[in-house]
């Protein structure tokens, strides 16, 4: 029998481990951390990103500062908000949404935030520490990728691990921390010629494409770790839609030893992930010593939960 990854029991799990941190650092330092959102524009799925990261946020005891900025926002009026932020007290990390409207330089605006705020772990600075092994912040998604896979396997060392897709906000990161944990790591993204094959010789597959079932369930090796980053709303014949994943779920269930479902897998660790990072945040700058904040990938009773 596979094991379905329960993503939002961990997440929850997480948010608990965060709350108590933040009461720590609110008793002990009169510190609450507090996270800027940046919403450039007004698309619909965003907003509701937005809205659900600030709920998040308030119900671990965060501040949440959320900013509308208009979609023909200039990338210099959008970069003296991050600079004005970078010198708020209040304000321990900053969130810009992604993505930004076509006339601004994704790149200029995220190496526009105080390394030390950037909750997302993209700035040139977070991910060059990532690739170099030093403490820096990790970005949110593959840092909760990497506490589910731990939390079914937790020696890594020696296993081939596929990352299927190659983004600065995914597939990059997920490799460099599948490195560190001594896998022996592939890269594949669109122009790679024998996925099948590098799939069936994985023993960890993380998929971040964006293209709806494209795994295959055959691809997978059997014992398998599956971890599906994919959010593909598709449409049915009777005209409802529904959520899946990149990996075809029913199929792969069959072959993998544990495997996360969409939705209630990745998503949920997601934004638990920003909790922590905001909470790490608070403390870097603080320099203050907190465990909880270190030692995010330490979930206890994950196999009760699986069990
Ligand atoms: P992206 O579009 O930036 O990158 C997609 C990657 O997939 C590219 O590197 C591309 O080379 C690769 N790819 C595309 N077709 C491929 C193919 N046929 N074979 C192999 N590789 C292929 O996307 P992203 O930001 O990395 O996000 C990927 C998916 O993850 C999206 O569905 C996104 O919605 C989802 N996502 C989910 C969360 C979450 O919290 N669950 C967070 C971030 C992204």
């Amino acid at each position: 029998m596979s094991i379905i990854i329960d993503g939002k029991a961990y997440a929850a799990e997480l948010r608990g481990q965060i709350k108590a941190g933040v009461e720590e650092i609110k008793g002990k330092h009169s510190i609450t951390p507090g996270l800027a959102v940046i919403l450039v524009g007004n698309d619909p799925a965003s907003e509701v990103y937005v809205g659900n990261k600030g709920k998040m946020c308030r119900e671990v005891g965060m501040e949440a500062f959320d900013f509308r900025m208009l979609a023909d926002t200039t990338e210099s009026q959008l970069i003296a908000k991050i600079k004005e932020l970078g010198q708020d007290k209040k304000v321990n990390g900053i969130l810009v949404q992604l993505p930004l409207p076509k006339h601004i330089n994704e790149s200029a605006v995220i190496n526009a935030i105080d390394p030390l705020k950037d909750v997302d772990g993209l700035h040139a600075i977070n991910a060059g520490k990532l690739a170099t092994g030093q403490d820096g912040i990790v970005p949110c998604t593959p840092l909760g990728c990497l506490m589910l896979i731990k939390s079914v396997a937790r020696d890594l060392s020696g296993k081939n691990a596929l990352i299927i897709g190659r983004s600065n906000l995914v597939g990059k990161p997920m490799a460099q921390l599948l490195l560190r944990e001594s896998c022996t790591v592939t890269i594949s993204h669109s122009r790679t010629k024998n996925l099948p094959e590098l799939c069936r010789n994985a023993n960890i597959v993380v998929a971040a494409t964006g293209k709806p079932e494209m795994i295959k369930g055959e691809w997978i090796r059997s014992g398998a770790i599956v971890i599906d980053v994919g959010i593909n709303r598709i449409h049915l014949s009777d005209g409802s839609t529904k959520l899946v994943g990149d990996v075809a779920y029913a199929e792969a269930l069959q072959n993998a030893k544990a495997i996360t479902p969409v939705p209630g897998g990745v998503g949920p660790m997601t934004i638990a992930c920003l909790l922590a990072n905001t909470l790490k945040a608070a403390c870097l700058q603080h320099n203050i010593e907190n465990d909880l904040a270190s030692g995010f990938l330490s979930i206890s009773n994950v196999e009760q939960i699986n069990n």
